[in-house]
């Protein structure tokens, strides 16, 4: 295990070891190549740099209760990352190499897997590209795929903090209408001046958005999905055409059934939000970040300063499985070696 000081990481980059790399060319992925370097060679004509053909995915591995490390639900990563390789006329990647090459990229940087009990994760970035040079739009017809990994440490040290939220009243985030969101770099470019709004203006670490089309229905926090507790203790969350399919909140609202929770993906009209329980913003970043109140226009709605019990529960029972203190009852971990 290197030396690194786990109570202190943070969500940022560091090297470590390795990096793992693949090449599209002639319409075929190369076999991958682990890289001790961090640089990569592009032509200033290439595609991504012009017209952004780039996506990426965000996944963890866990040093679980037993020692072993396991990776959560990499096949769903790699299905997404697939659907939004087809939004973008990317190729795609086979999901088993996909799940393998995670697994080769954390093998190779075991020692830099933050140890149980730290509460950190080695969080796995996979970004794919396109490298062809060209001055018309067109799709490329290379493409780069890097898999990199940097521990990252609990979030909350010292209790779940609620954070506060405010609608996003001066911009759309630029989510395709109607072809549902992907996780790529134009969508976050376009968020970042929103959210520099958020802070400056509003003093709010996250920015919520509406439906682009109407701003009648709740979407999603600028990086995670929105979810929410009732208050007959229901969870709900938007069924929306312009979020992002957070994995997170597909396994919380997974857990939350088998706890006997009811559970509701539908549209939330913003009329809504007063009566709420408990809100929630959820990713893998954080698993849930609680929001202790959102501001919208000349309106707050007040969720409370500590996390509330059915998001406590959500959070320690996702956490556990996580860690392998619960059963995998639904087989998400996947080992490493
Ligand atoms: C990645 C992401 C999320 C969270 O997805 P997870 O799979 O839970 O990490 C939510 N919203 C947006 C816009 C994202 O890019």
């Amino acid at each position: 295990m290197v030396n690194l000081d786990w109570d202190k990481l943070k969500f940022e980059y560091q090297p470590v070891k390795s990096n793992l790399r693949y090449n599209y060319s002639n319409g075929q992925w190369d076999e991958g190549k682990l890289y001790t370097t961090y640089d990569v060679t592009l032509n200033v004509a290439s595609n991504v740099l012009h017209y952004g053909q780039a996506i990426f995915e965000g996944l963890k591995a866990f040093q679980c209760v037993d020692g072993k490390v396991r990776i959560f639900r990499p096949q769903a990563n790699a299905k997404r990352l697939n659907a939004s390789a087809s939004r973008l006329l990317m190729p795609t990647f086979p999901e088993e190499m996909f799940v393998e090459a995670v697994r080769k990229v954390v093998a190779d940087n075991i020692e830099y897997v933050p140890p149980y009990g730290t509460g950190g994760a080695l969080y796995i970035r996979p970004v794919m590209y396109g490298t062809t040079p060209q001055i018309g739009v067109s799709p490329a017809s290379d493409f780069q795929l890097v898999f990199i990994v940097v521990p990252v440490g609990a979030y909350y040290k010292g209790g779940i903090k609620p954070v506060d939220a405010c609608v996003s009243t001066d911009f759309d985030r630029a989510a395709p209408l109607g072809t549902g969101m992907i996780k790529c770099a134009g969508n976050y470019a376009s968020s970042l001046l929103p959210g520099k709004i958020a802070k400056e203006k509003f003093h709010c670490p996250v920015a919520l958005f509406f439906d682009p089309k109407t701003h009648e229905y709740v979407d999603e926090f600028s990086t995670s999905n929105f979810l929410a507790i009732t208050a007959d203790g229901t969870y709900i969350t938007p069924a929306s055409q312009s979020i992002l399919p957070s994995i997170t909140n597909d396994s919380l609202l997974t857990v939350a059934a088998d706890l006997g929770i009811k559970v509701e993906r539908r549209p939330i009209h913003r009329s809504e939000l007063p009566g709420l329980a408990e809100v929630a913003a959820c990713g893998t970043a954080v698993v849930l970040t609680p929001v202790a109140r959102i501001f919208d226009g000349d309106q707050v709605y007040i969720y409370g300063d500590e996390i509330g019990p059915v998001l406590k529960k959500l959070y320690d029972t996702m956490t556990g499985i996580q860690s392998a203190q619960l059963p995998d009852t639904h087989n998400w971990l996947v080992d490493v070696l």
